[in-house]
């Protein structure tokens, strides 16, 4: 696998793929920089060694041109991350941007405006990811979340550069974690899987059986399982058109050992909002107008003596409504357990969907060992495909 550490980048231009998809607020400044922090290793580096960087990405979905989704709204907030004066052009091919670039001094940075004014970014044209490919000597991917997309700049583009191409730091640390949790000696492995609906996590669920020994399975997914046993879940969501599969995963678990854990008891709720009526009641035996919306005390007493008994801890899914305070216990009590874990030497990785979103919110970011950044990209990773922006620096 090669990254960056592999190469040094003096009197280069690194064409670097990051990942400033960031949120703006009205009148357009960065509200959250974690995505720009974090692309912050490899561009130190590459200007450290005596290179130049060029960067570029999408931020947002705009259909065409659309000033509300220019970068020029981010430029000053890369420039005091990174601490060094970044330079824009507004467009990201071209005969401007081709100036930009030949003018380009070692130690400095350009940014390219959104790739995705061009509808040939996400529709991967070749012609396109050639034009792009001028923009430097070497291509360096560092954006795990869109590495599950054939995009131009996150795939095609590399085709173009022969050797030059490798992972930025904060790829290659991405890839590093996940290899780590699902092709680890670290054992025992806990996977915990929760968040709304069996039919997103299917695939996920089918290849983590042959890499883990626990499987947590919470949130709204439980009640699938549940009636498929023959457990009354009164009004809780649930997929009947899931239910022989809940049956087949419990059969395949059993069959290669794996131990599955449900909740025992659940917060019951007469309503889905934060002033309803609750009660905990026993997980199959959930009265009719009631629906369980998070773990109960029982079960994050039994989820926590799992969690501390593993060495090796996957996360993705949070193990009830968290966004609304009546029904977040549960997930932020699996964060403690978690957190205990880890200060006791478990490897714990958090990612995919919402649980980054609870793991933010709740403050468990630092508590965990690895928190990633990508939502799909770290699914499709964990439903165990190679990645097509990987599988492009890899070949
Ligand atoms: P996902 O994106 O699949 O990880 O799902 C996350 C969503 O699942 C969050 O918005 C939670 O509110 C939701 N969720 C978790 N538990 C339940 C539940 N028991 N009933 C309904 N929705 C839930």
């Amino acid at each position: 696998m090669k990254t960056i550490n592999d190469f040094s980048f003096k009197n280069k231009k690194a064409l670097i793929r990051v990942d400033f998809n960031v949120p703006l607020n009205t009148d357009f400044e960065v509200t959250d920089a974690t995505r720009i922090e974090a692309a912050k290793p490899t561009i130190i580096k590459i200007l450290e060694d005596g290179g130049s960087v060029v960067l570029m990405s999408h931020l947002g979905r705009p259909k065409g041109v659309d000033a509300s989704y220019s970068l020029k709204h981010i430029v000053e907030k890369v420039a005091d991350v990174i601490g060094v004066q970044v330079k824009f052009v507004d467009d990201c091919v071209g005969e401007k941007v081709t100036s930009a670039v030949n003018s380009l001094q070692n130690g400095e940075i350009l940014l390219l405006e959104n790739l995705r004014f061009y509808a040939e970014e996400t529709a991967g044209d070749e012609g396109f990811s050639e034009q792009l490919s001028n923009n430097g000597d070497v291509y360096v991917n560092d954006a795990f979340g869109t590495a599950h997309r054939a995009h131009a700049s996150t795939t095609i583009v590399a085709k173009y550069f022969s050797e030059n191409k490798c992972f930025g730091s904060l790829l290659a640390k991405e890839i590093k974690s996940i290899d780590k949790v699902l092709n680890t000696s670290e054992k025992p492995v806990l996977a915990i899987l929760g968040g709304a609906k069996v039919s997103s996590k299917i695939t996920v669920i089918e290849n983590i059986l042959d890499k883990v020994d626990h499987l947590i399975i919470g949130g709204g997914m439980t009640f699938t399982f549940v009636k498929a046993q023959g457990g009354s879940i009164g009004d809780s969501i649930c997929e009947d058109d899931k239910m022989e599969l809940a049956l087949e995963i419990l059969e395949k678990a059993a069959a290669r050992n794996v131990q599955i854990h449900l909740p025992v008891d659940v917060v019951a709720a007469d309503a889905f909002s934060n002033d309803a009526t609750t009660q905990i009641v026993d997980v199959t035996k959930i009265p009719d107008g009631w629906q369980g919306l998070d773990a109960g005390p029982t079960s994050q007493v039994i989820f926590d003596k799992v969690v501390n008994s593993c060495k090796t801890i996957l996360w993705n899914g949070p193990l009830g409504v968290f966004e609304l305070e009546t029904f977040s216990k549960g997930t932020i009590a699996l964060g403690n357990s978690i957190d205990r874990a880890t200060q006791n030497g478990a490897f714990s990785l958090v990612g995919g969907g919402d649980s980054v979103a609870a793991v933010k919110q709740f403050g468990f970011a630092d508590k965990v060992s690895y928190v990633s950044t990508g939502g799909g990209a770290m699914l499709e990773t964990l439903e165990g495909k190679t990645l097509p922006g990987i599988k492009a620096i890899l070949s």
